[in-house]
Formats: C-alpha cells, structure tokens, sequence
C-alpha cells in the first residue's frame, strides 16, 4: 500500500460583497498571500449577506462575474461560488465549512479581512466555532487598527498593506455621479460595469 503525505495547503480566503470588487480587495489578496506565504487566495462572493440587507446589492451573478474578471490574471486568485449558491443569507461559518468539504482535510484556511471589521466578529453567527475553522487575518490600513486583545491572540494576525483608499461605495457613487473608475477597478470590471449599466442611480 502506498501512502501518500498530502502537504497541508495553505489557503487565503477573501469573503466580501464585493460590490464592486477594486484595486483595494486585489492589493490586500496579493500582499496577505506573499506576506504569509500562501498557496492559493479564494475569493468568495456573498450570496445574501445579513449585515447588509438596508440597501439593494447588483445580483450575485454580476458580483461573482466581476470577481472572476478582476482576478483571472493571477494564477494564484480563484473564485468560489459556495456562498452565491447556497440559499439564504451568508454566514462565515458556512462559508468556511463548505470549503472545507471542497478542499478536505489537507487544507489550512486564512481568512482574510480589514483589521477594522474584525472588531465586528463577535457579532457574527456561531463566533466560538468561527474561529476553530480559520485563522482570521487583520489588513491595517491607517486609522483601521487591531485591538490590543487580538494582536495577543494567535488566532489573529496582521499583515500591513499598502493604503488604497478606495471602497466599493466610493465606486458606486462615482459611477451614479458620472464619474471615472477606470484606474480604482480593474478596465474588465469598469467595462462590465459600464456594460450593464450598474450603480447608474
Ligand atoms: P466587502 O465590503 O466587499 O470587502 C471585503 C473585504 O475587503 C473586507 O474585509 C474589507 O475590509 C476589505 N477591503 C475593502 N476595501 C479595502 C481596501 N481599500 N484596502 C484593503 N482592504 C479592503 O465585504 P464585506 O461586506 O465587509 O464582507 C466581508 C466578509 O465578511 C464576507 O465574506 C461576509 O460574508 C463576511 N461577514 C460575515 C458575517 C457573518 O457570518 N455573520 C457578518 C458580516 C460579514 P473593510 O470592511 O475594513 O473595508
């Protein structure tokens, strides 16, 4: 019988609604995945994400193409449908259970997000299990820091990366204002925007 010693793959996950997805969410993938030496980054658009049912989000097909879009340049970015396809609202903790049902047990998950919305995972669903299913990964960005509490927790960890200051609602509003995003997107992502007419109001 031959065995076979699987090495444990060290996979970064970006979460996000990306709506849209920028140069922002590309910089931070890039800089966490050589900074922590990572295999792979995954990028998981939501489906339906709770914290954010105020406003109206562009379909999650739309959301999902313009991820595949933006990262299909880099062999190291691939995009995962698990949250898009799963029914009903995201939660992190299925996220992270789905993939790993995809990718089994040889897998090691980074999940990856601003250092400023880790503050918020206590509020999210199933927390305590949450964060036996992942190390969670703070970007600092100025004035976005980690608290005290979490940078002793090795559960935890801080990559600095360099300050892009753009956000998906900048780029909405650019776009309702008649203003250029080419340069804050990636061109395949301006043109897709343009193309079916998203964000124009
Ligand atoms: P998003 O706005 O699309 O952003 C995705 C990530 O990129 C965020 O962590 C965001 O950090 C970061 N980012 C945005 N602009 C950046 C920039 N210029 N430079 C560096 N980083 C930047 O996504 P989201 O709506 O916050 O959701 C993030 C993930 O959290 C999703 O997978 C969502 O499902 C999950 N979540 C889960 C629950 C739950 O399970 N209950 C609750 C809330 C969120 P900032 O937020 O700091 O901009």
């Amino acid at each position: 019988m031959t065995e076979v010693n699987e090495r444990v793959r060290r996979l970064g996950v970006l979460g996000g609604t990306f709506d849209p997805v920028h140069l922002g969410h590309l910089v931070a993938a890039s800089e966490v995945c050589q900074v922590l030496g990572l295999d792979e980054v995954i990028f998981v658009p939501t489906g339906h994400p709770w914290q954010k049912l105020g406003r109206e989000l562009a379909p999650a097909e739309d959301r999902y193409a313009m991820v595949v879009l933006a990262t299909a340049s880099n062999p190291l970015f691939s995009v995962s449908r698990v949250d898009v396809d799963r029914p009903g609202q995201t939660y992190t903790v299925d996220t992270l259970d789905d993939l790993r049902a995809e990718r089994g047990p040889a897998a090691e998950f980074f999940f990856i997000m601003g250092a400023d919305a880790m503050r918020g995972l206590g509020t999210w669903r199933n927390p305590q299990e949450l964060l036996t299913l992942a190390r969670f990964v703070g970007c600092t960005r100025p004035g976005h820091e980690m608290t005290a509490e979490m940078m002793a927790d090795e559960r935890f960890l801080r990559v600095e990366i360099p300050a892009l200051e753009i956000s998906s609602t900048m780029c909405r509003e650019r776009v309702a204002n008649d203003l250029p995003i080419r340069y804050l997107v990636p061109d395949a992502v301006a043109d897709y925007i343009a193309n079916r007419r998203l964000y124009l109001t």
